[in-house]
C-alpha cells in the first residue's frame, strides 16, 4: 500500500504551516512567508485577526451548532444584512462555495420548473470557467483535468467563449435557463469579463426571462475593492454564489437570489445540515464588520491600484519573464511567458506565497488589510526571484 493517508488529490508544496500571524505564515521549523495566496481569497483579514478570533472563539463557548429544523436568529441576523447590503431578498447558507453554486443552479432551474416551462433547463456557461468539483460544476465547464474520468458529465450546461458576448447570445435556444458566470475568472487566469459582455448578457436575460447567475465565489467579498464584483459592472444578477472569503477562513457559502428567482424555492426543496450555523454566523458577520464600509472598500482599491503600479514598473526589468498584470482591486493575476505553475513554486522557496492560474498566470491575491509595506516586501522579493530565476527547459 502506498496510498497516502490523505487522499493523493493534491500536488502538495513543501510549504508546512503551522500558525499565521497577520499576512505572515510560519511552517514546522520557524520558516516565514509572505502570504499573497490568502488560502486562495479566503483569508480576507489575514491570520488571526482579533475581531474574527474573538467572534469566532465567543460563539464556540455560547453554541456552535443546532439545526435548520429550529430557529436561527443567528442566520436570519446575516442574512438581513447581506440582503441589506446587496441585489438579493434572500440568501441560502452553504459549507462551502460549490454547494453555494449547486444552489444556485438548482434554484434557476426551479424558477423555470414552478414557471411551467421545465424544458428551460440549461446553463450557458463559459470556457477555462470554475465553478468548483462537483458533478454539477464540473459539468459547467471545460476544462479537461477537471473532467477527465468522470463521465457521464450531468445535462443541462452548454459551454462558449468566455468574455465573447456574440457565442453566449448565439448559445440561447428555447431549453436555455440563463447564464452562469464569473464576473472575473480567478481560476482560469484573473480575467475580468468586460462591462459589455456582463451588460449584453443582462440584457438577454430581461429581453427572454432567463436568469444571470453570477459566481462571486472568488471575487466577491470587497476582493475586487467592490463588496460584490457586481456592483463595479453596474449590473445585477438574479442569483449569485459567494464564498471563499466570506468567513475570512470559516468554511462557509451563500446563494444569495431575487425574490423574483427563488420563486421555486419553497419548503423541502433544499437543504443542509450545518448550513448558517450559529458559529458560521458569527464569522461572517466578524468578515462583514471589517470589511463592509466605504472605508474599507476604499483602502481595498488603493492598495490595489499601489500593487498593480508597482507590479507594472517591475515587469520591465523582467520582460523575458511577465507580460502584463490584470484583474481588478486586490484579484491581480501576473501573466508570464513561461510555466507560471513552476515559477509559483520557485517563489515558495523564496519565502513567497502566490496562486498558480490558468493561462500561465500568477494569482496575486494577499490579504486585504494589506499596507503599503507589505506591497513592498512583496514586488521587491517577486523581483529579486525573478532576477535569480532559471527558466527550466520546455517539457
Ligand atoms: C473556489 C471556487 C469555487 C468552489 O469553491 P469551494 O469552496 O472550493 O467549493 C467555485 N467557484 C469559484 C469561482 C471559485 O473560485
Amino acid at each position: 500500500m502506498a496510498i497516502t493517508p490523505l487522499m493523493p488529490v493534491y500536488p502538495r508544496s513543501p510549504v508546512r504551516p503551522v500558525r499565521g500571524e497577520g499576512v505572515y505564515l510560519y511552517g514546522e521549523q520557524g520558516e516565514k512567508y509572505l502570504d499573497f495566496a490568502a488560502g486562495i481569497a479566503v483569508n480576507l483579514l489575514g491570520h488571526g485577526h482579533p475581531v474574527l478570533t474573538r467572534a469566532i472563539q465567543d460563539q464556540a463557548a455560547t453554541l456552535i451548532h443546532v439545526s435548520n429544523l429550529y430557529g436561527s436568529p443567528q442566520g436570519e441576523a446575516f442574512a438581513k444584512r447581506l440582503t441589506d447590503l446587496t441585489f438579493a431578498d434572500t440568501v441560502f447558507f452553504t459549507n462551502s462555495g460549490v454547494e453555494a453554486v449547486e444552489c444556485a443552479i438548482k434554484t434557476a432551474r426551479r424558477y423555470h420548473h414552478v414557471k411551467g416551462n421545465p424544458h428551460k433547463h440549461t446553463l450557458i456557461t463559459f470556457s477555462n470557467a470554475f465553478h468548483g468539483r462537483t458533478m454539477a460544476t464540473i459539468s459547467a465547464t471545460d476544462q479537461a483535468k477537471m473532467i477527465d474520468g468522470f463521465a457521464p458529465l450531468l445535462p443541462g450546461f452548454k459551454v462558449v467563449a468566455f468574455d465573447n458576448l456574440e457565442a453566449a447570445l448565439a448559445a440561447v435556444d428555447e431549453n436555455t435557463a440563463g447564464f452562469l458566470v464569473e464576473p472575473v475568472q480567478g481560476e482560469g487566469g484573473i480575467r475580468p469579463a468586460s462591462k459589455e459582455f456582463i451588460a449584453g448578457l443582462r440584457k438577454a436575460c430581461d429581453d427572454n426571462d432567463l436568469l444571470l447567475v453570477f459566481d462571486e465565489v472568488q471575487c466577491g467579498v470587497a476582493r475586487t475593492g467592490y463588496l460584490y464584483a457586481y456592483e463595479y459592472y453596474g449590473v445585477t444578477p438574479d442569483i449569485m454564489a459567494s464564498a471563499k472569503g466570506i468567513g475570512g477562513g470559516f468554511p462557509m457559502g451563500a446563494c444569495l437570489a431575487t425574490e423574483k428567482a427563488a420563486a421555486g424555492m419553497v419548503i423541502g426543496t433544499h437543504g443542509s445540515t450545518y448550513g448558517g450555523n450559529p458559529l458560521a454566523m458569527a464569522a461572517g458577520q466578524a468578515v462583514f464588520d471589517v470589511v463592509a464600509n466605504d472605508e474599507f472598500l476604499s483602502h481595498v482599491r488603493k492598495m490595489g491600484e499601489r500593487l498593480r503600479s508597482a507590479l507594472e514598473q517591475m515587469i520591465p526589468n523582467h520582460d523575458h519573464l511577465f507580460e502584463s498584470v490584470r484583474g481588478l482591486g486586490l484579484m491581480l493575476g501576473v501573466k508570464m511567458k513561461t510555466d507560471s505553475r513552476a515559477f509559483v513554486n520557485y517563489l515558495r522557496t523564496k519565502g513567497i506565497l502566490t496562486v498558480a492560474a490558468g493561462d500561465n498566470v500568477i494569482r496575486v491575491l494577499p490579504p486585504l488589510n494589506i499596507e503599503e509595506g507589505h506591497i513592498a516586501e512583496f514586488v521587491e522579493g517577486l523581483s529579486s526571484a525573478a532576477a535569480e530565476y532559471d527558466v527550466p527547459e520546455a517539457a
